[in-house]
């Protein structure tokens, strides 16, 4: 991803390594000449993606511990810390505010903090990052310990409001938009006011799905195709604005 040089298909957020096959799904993104960050759930699960992305042009793992596993895997965290310098991309990370996982939001709050601070010290990194029910706690995260010139923050699956989406993009936040997102009203009508050279495309597959099955890094195509009709443009046209927002932030 560090050197995107077409105007191919941007998946921000998928999680290959959750797909039965992984090894088909590394495999069927690269084909697919799909740009996709494989976001993983615990940094255990580190080593098996940089091992099925090695030698891979258009799939880049992320080094991620999920919000929603922070209760049972935080003691990862140490390992997550000494993993953090062999990459450039981070997430899944983030909070969840939900009803199953309020009762860790403390720890999770812990865990994020930790993880920002660390980005900040290293500088350079992009990080995707997980806000359900979570927007405000979130923002105010980012705006405390991860100073804008440090590292970019790209919101996945953004449900706030738009003063939310506002003071987002005044920390520099970048958001990625999914088929699902654009499918319900009320994030349409959000999505269709963010800054065009601030949006990207995801699936998070396998969690979305595309008509009977998981949805893959090339059914991100909908999602571009829902896109460019909410802002009057044509597919192509958005696929390349995806694609510039790409090197712009990789850059
Ligand atoms: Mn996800």
């Amino acid at each position: 991803m560090d050197e995107v040089t077409n105007t191919g298909l941007v998946d921000f957020h998928c999680h290959l390594d959750l797909y039965p096959d992984h090894e088909a799904a590394f495999r069927d993104a690269e084909a697919a000449r799909v740009f996709t960050l494989a976001v993983t759930t615990t940094p255990r699960a580190w080593r098996r993606n940089v091992q099925l992305a090695e030698g891979l042009r258009y799939v880049r793992p992320a080094l991620g511990l999920h919000p929603q596993l922070v209760a049972d895997h935080a003691d990862e965290l140490p390992l997550w810390t000494s993993l953090l310098k062999e990459t450039r991309y981070v997430g899944e990370v983030g909070l969840d505010g939900g009803p199953k996982y309020f009762r860790s939001l403390d720890l999770q709050k812990e865990v994020f903090r930790h993880v920002l601070r660390e980005c900040a010290a290293a500088g350079g990194k992009v990080l995707t990052v997980h806000s359900l029910r979570a927007v405000a706690a979130v923002l105010d995260h980012i705006d405390t310990f991860l100073p804008r010139d440090r590292g970019t923050v790209v919101l996945h699956w953004f449900t706030g409001s738009r003063s939310e989406a506002r003071r987002a993009i005044d920390l520099g936040c970048y958001f990625s938009v999914n088929a699902a997102m654009l499918a319900n009203d009320r994030h349409r009508d959000l999505i269709s006011t963010l800054p065009l050279d601030r949006v990207l495309t995801e699936t998070d597959g396998p969690f979305t799905r595309s008509g009977p099955r998981q949805a893959v890094p090339a059914d991100v195509a909908s999602a571009v195709g829902a896109l460019a009709q909410l802002r009057g443009m044509t597919p192509e046209a958005m696929a390349r604005t995806v694609n510039a927002n790409l090197r712009a932030l990789v850059q």
